[in-house]
C-alpha cells in the first residue's frame, strides 16, 4: 500500500523492535540512509539494528557508528524478531539474505521509479527525491527527535553522491536546501568529498584495466567497459568507472558490464537522455531514468548481445 511520509513516520513510532536494510553493493545512498535511520531510531529510544548483507565500500568507513551496521554472514542467530522491517533505497528483494532473516511487516522507503511496491506492507515513494537521505532528512519533521551532528554526516554522504556532488539532473531546490541545513549541523562538505572520491590503488589500476576495454557501439552513441573475473577481484569496487566514459562527446548511453561470477553480469547504465530505468526493467533491474542496473545470469557473450540489443532499440532514434 502506497503511504504519505506521515504515515511512514506513524508506523515508524508504533514499532519498538526495528531492523534496518538497504540494498546489496550498498552505496553512499544505502549506507548512509540506513545508518541515519539507525541512529534517528536508537534516539527516539528504539530497539533498532542495522543490517546490510554486503561489505561496506571503505569510502564509507568514516561515518559515524558505520561498524553498527550488522552483516548477516557475521551473525549467529538465523532469525531475528521484529516488528518492522524498514527497507531503504531500494525493492525488497535486493536486500539479500536479510530478507530471510527477518520475517517482519516491510516498511518500504524509497526513490526508485522503478519500485512497483511488490511483497510490501507499506511503500513510501518519492522519485523526485534526488536520494533515499532526502526522504529520511524529510521524515526527521514527522518524528520526535532532533537533527545531529552524526546524523547529518550520513545524510549528507548521500545526497552528495546520488547526485554526483549536486551536478545531476535530480538535484532540486530542496536538494541544495537540505544539504544547507546538514552543513548547517555541523557537515564539512571538502571532508565528506574528499573521502567519497578517494580510490584505493588497486581500484584506480582496475580503471586502467577496464578502460583498456572500452569499446563504441551505435555510431558512438554508446560506450562500453567490460570488467572480467580477474580484474573485478583486483578491486574493492568499481564504483565512478562509469563517469570516466559517459562523458565522451557523443555518447548517450555509457554501460559497465562487471563479472560478478562465473555467467552473473551486473549492468551499470548512466544516460544523458534515454530512460535507461526502462531498459534496466526489461532486463529484471530497475534504477532511474538516468542510473540504472541490472543483474545478467548468461555467459559472458549472451549477456553481451542480450544488453547490446536492448540499449540499440533505445538509441536508435536518437540523432
Ligand atoms: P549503479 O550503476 O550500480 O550505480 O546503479 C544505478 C541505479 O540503478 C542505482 O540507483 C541502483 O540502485 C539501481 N540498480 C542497479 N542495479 C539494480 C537492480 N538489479 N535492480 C534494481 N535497481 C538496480
Ligand atoms: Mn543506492
Ligand atoms: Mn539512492
Amino acid at each position: 500500500m502506497k503511504i504519505e511520509l506521515r504515515d511512514a513516520a506513524e508506523r515508524i513510532q508504533a514499532a519498538n523492535n526495528i531492523v534496518v536494510a538497504a540494498h546489496i553493493n550498498p552505496d553512499g545512498d544505502a549506507v548512509g540512509s540506513s545508518l541515519a535511520l539507525l541512529l534517528i531510531l536508537r534516539a527516539m529510544g528504539k530497539n533498532a539494528r542495522a543490517l546490510l548483507d554486503d561489505d561496506i565500500p571503505p569510502n564509507f568507513t568514516i561515518l559515524p557508528h558505520i561498524n553498527d551496521i550488522e552483516h548477516p554472514v557475521e551473525l549467529s542467530e538465523t532469525e531475528i524478531q521484529a516488528d518492522l522491517l524498514v527497507v531503504l533505497d531500494t525493492q525488497p528483494d535486493r536486500i539479500g539474505s536479510v530478507s530471510k532473516m527477518v520475517k517482519a511487516p516491510i516498511l518500504n522507503i524509497d526513490h526508485h521509479i522503478t519500485n512497483e511496491g511488490k511483497n510490501v506492507s507499506w511503500l513510501f515513494l518519492n522519485a523526485n527525491a534526488a536520494a533515499t537521505c532526502e526522504i529520511i532528512f524529510d521524515l526527521i519533521e514527522f518524528l520526535p527527535v532532533a537533527l545531529n551532528e552524526d546524523i547529518a554526516h550520513c545524510l549528507y554522504a548521500g545526497i552528495a553522491t546520488d547526485t554526483g556532488f549536486f551536478n545531476y539532473a535530480n538535484t532540486r531546490p530542496s536538494t541544495l536546501r537540505a544539504a544547507a541545513v546538514l552543513i548547517e549541523a555541523g557537515v564539512k562538505p571538502n571532508v565528506i568529498a574528499e573521502e567519497m572520491e578517494r580510490k584505493s590503488l588497486a581500484d584506480f589500476k582496475g580503471l586502467c584495466e577496464a578502460l583498456k576495454t572500452m569499446e563504441f557501439f551505435y555510431e558512438g552513441k554508446v560506450a562500453g567497459l567490460f570488467i572480467n573475473e580477474a580484474v573485478a577481484h583486483l578491486v574493492d569496487s568499481t564504483e565512478g568507472f562509469i563517469d570516466q566514459i559517459r562523458v565522451i562527446d557523443g555518447v548517450e548511453i555509457a554501460f559497465v558490464l562487471t563479472c560478478r561470477s562465473e555467467d552473473i553480469y551486473r549492468v551499470s547504465m548512466r544516460s544523458r537522455t534515454v530512460d535507461v530505468s526502462k531498459i534496466a526493467r526489461n532486463l529484471g533491474g530497475g534504477g532511474h531514468i538516468r542510473a540504472a542496473g541490472c543483474t545478467l545470469r548468461k555467459p559472458f557473450d549472451e549477456a553481451k548481445e542480450c544488453l547490446l540489443k536492448a540499449i540499440g532499440e533505445a538509441v536508435k532514434d536518437i540523432d
